[in-house]
């Protein structure tokens, strides 16, 4: 099954939205049209708006970092699906590991969002991965099965292909350290049979985005892998020349998986 390659860039809590603009504009001017890969850069939510009404009629799209489980009312400084969408968001990433450890999101809470998502026709990104503590007990499955169950808890069947899964172990984040491809097909290859368990058929059609340390040195080797459908990249987002190197190799990596 040919699944299309997406290029995420997760800027985290950087860039005002006069920055945001300074580093959208040269690569959404690069990638144009193109329509080989997907492409979506995740501004914090001050930038969303100025990054949006760059896109004009480029492919590259805007996603979210967090969500509010809650559709309206008396939230204090919460951000619905709805807030979201009529700012030209097409995806939103839930259940990072920052969020999940600084944050005390629960996979409860996160499956709240993931529905909520879902509902509004919003792409969820879902992150998953374990802490190095937990690689070394042998409980790399354990925990990633458990944030799938809970995370993709109830999601609709009609809906379950729009969902893109990131693994992203903890280890590998912002620490320069990558898991060899290797290591993260091997995963991918189990969130792959873990999706298709949970969700059926569909499954196969799921993208699984690699997350950690990745950059324009080591993406040929692990987009080349065949579960990986793409990368959820931090650091090297932050670089218009990096994130259009990577762009590049996920074009590669789409002409040679077909
Ligand atoms: C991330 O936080 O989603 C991430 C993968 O960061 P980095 O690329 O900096 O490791």
């Amino acid at each position: 099954m040919s699944r299309k390659i997406l290029i995420a860039g997760n800027w985290k809590m950087n860039k005002t939205a006069t920055e945001a603009v300074e580093l959208a504009k040269p690569i959404i001017e690069a990638i144009g049209n193109q329509n080989d890969i997907d492409v979506l850069m995740c501004p914090p939510f001050t930038s969303i708006s100025a990054v949006s009404e760059l896109i004009g009629n480029s492919t590259v799209r805007v996603g979210a970092q967090n969500m509010s489980d809650k559709a309206s009312g008396a939230y204090t400084g919460e951000i619905s699906a709805a807030m979201l969408r009529d700012l030209q968001v097409s995806y939103v990433i839930l259940g990072h590991s920052e969020r999940r450890s600084y944050y005390g999101e629960t996979d409860a809470f996160i499956n709240r969002k993931v529905l909520a998502c879902l509902e509004n026709n919003l792409k969820p990104v879902l992150c998953v991965g374990e802490t190095l503590e937990e690689r070394e007990a042998g409980k790399v499955e354990e925990v990633i099965k458990t944030q799938l169950v809970g995370g993709l808890a109830n999601v609709p069947a009609d809906k379950a292909e729009s969902v893109v899964i990131a693994y992203e172990p903890v280890w590998a984040i912002g620490t320069g350290k990558t898991a060899t491809p290797e290591q993260a097909q091997e995963v991918h290859a189990f969130i792959r049979k873990e999706l298709i368990g949970l969700l059926g058929q569909v499954g196969n059609a799921i993208r699984i985005l690699y997350g950690g340390s990745m950059k324009p040195a080591n993406a040929d080797e692990l987009l080349a892998k065949p579960d990986i459908d793409g990368g959820l990249i931090g650091g090297a987002a932050l670089v218009a020349k990096d994130f259009l190197a990577l762009i590049e190799s996920g074009v590669k990596a789409q002409a040679n998986k077909i």
